[in-house]
């Protein structure tokens, strides 16, 4: 088990962050270890690096302190890696992780690949944000920290619905709740609240979805224009794959949008028989059994072709 106090030992300066387009496990884990520090670690000088985060998670404090761009100076004592699998992944803030002195990654994707000097990985935990939780003193998280960590276990467990739930989750939860953050808000404001024109984006890929396989497999996706028209970006298609998931008969969900021309990011979710981690790791990518992502180079159709392929091999097993 990991000790700050051992790890921050002697450090004046510490970096922190997550994955790419960050989601709300990312963001919380990152938040809350990040209020953590500057609050019981203050001789230390703590930094936060994410990409632009979804609107509604700016209710969280700290939010408006995250550092979008590179500092000038890029020697870190420490730098944590959250909930995120290899160095690529962390995008622009890959340099820092790769210039500190010592490098810390807490994460839970089985496809981590154990890439820093001190290694937490604990694939059957709910989120990055309950090993957050499991990590700091309990009587020292604050009713702020509180409100981040809740956010991250609530994206990443489908608000307590997913597999990944555990007692422990639930327990972890309930002691946040305890902090007396308003957990129905935080459920309601980051999880279901969506904008006109997110609901509408999602009409359209559930409309022009298809299904595959005997209804097996269902797969839609929206184009960069189809973005532009409606005037949303990445970040906020959050949820299209998790709608298409739960049509009846679906074992498994595939959803794309574009990134940029002929490059495509996928988003793989299931429901019992499909280990959709695997299927990513095959093109690249990483995840978890029931949720998993990955960049496709190629047109819509390959990308269909093949990834639908390597869902087959597996549901051909199964039968
Ligand atoms: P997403 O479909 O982006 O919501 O991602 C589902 C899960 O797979 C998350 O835990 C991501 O961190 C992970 N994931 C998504 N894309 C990738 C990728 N290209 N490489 C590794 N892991 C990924
Ligand atoms: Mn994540
Ligand atoms: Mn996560």
């Amino acid at each position: 088990m990991l000790k700050l106090d051992e790890i921050l030992k002697g450090v004046k300066r510490a970096g922190i962050a997550g994955h790419v387009r960050p989601d709300g496990d990312c963001t919380g884990s990152c938040l809350a270890l990040y209020q953590y520090l500057r609050m019981y670690y203050p001789e230390v000088s703590t930094d936060v690096y994410l990409e632009e985060i979804p609107n509604s998670f700016h209710m969280l404090t700290g939010a408006d302190e995250i550092r979008h761009e590179l500092p000038e100076d890029t020697g870190y004592d420490v730098f944590f890696a959250l909930d995120c699998g290899d160095t690529k992944r962390l995008g622009f803030a890959g340099t820092l992780f790769e210039q500190a002195k010592k490098t810390v990654c807490i994460d839970h994707h089985v496809s981590n690949l154990a890439f820093a000097d001190v290694n937490q990985i604990v694939p059957d935990a709910s989120s990055t944000s309950e090993l957050i939780y499991d990590l700091l003193e309990k009587e020292r998280i604050t009713k702020e920290i509180a409100e981040a960590l809740y956010l991250g276990i609530v994206h990443d467990t489908g608000v307590f619905q997913y597999s990944c739930t555990k007692p422990s989750t639930m327990e972890a939860a309930a002691e946040l709740l305890r902090k007396g953050i308003d957990g129905p808000k935080i459920i309601e404001k980051t999880f279901y609240e969506k904008t006109y024109a997110q609901n509408q984006v999602l009409g359209k890929a559930l409309l022009e979805s298809i299904r595959l396989m005997d209804g097996k497999v269902i797969f839609s996706y929206i184009t960069k224009k189809s973005m532009n028209f409606f005037g949303v970006k990445a970040k906020d298609l959050e949820g299209i794959v998790s709608q298409l998931r739960v049509t009846t008969g679906v074992e498994a969900a595939i959803f794309l949008y574009e990134l940029e021309s002929g490059e495509f990011k996928v988003s793989l979710r299931s429901k019992e028989k499909v280990d959709v981690s695997k299927v990513a790791q095959y093109f690249g990518g990483g995840g978890h059994v029931r949720a998993a992502g990955l960049t496709f180079r190629g047109t819509v159709h390959d990308a269909v072709n093949n990834i639908v392929g390597q869902v087959a091999l597996q549901l051909e097993e199964e039968a």
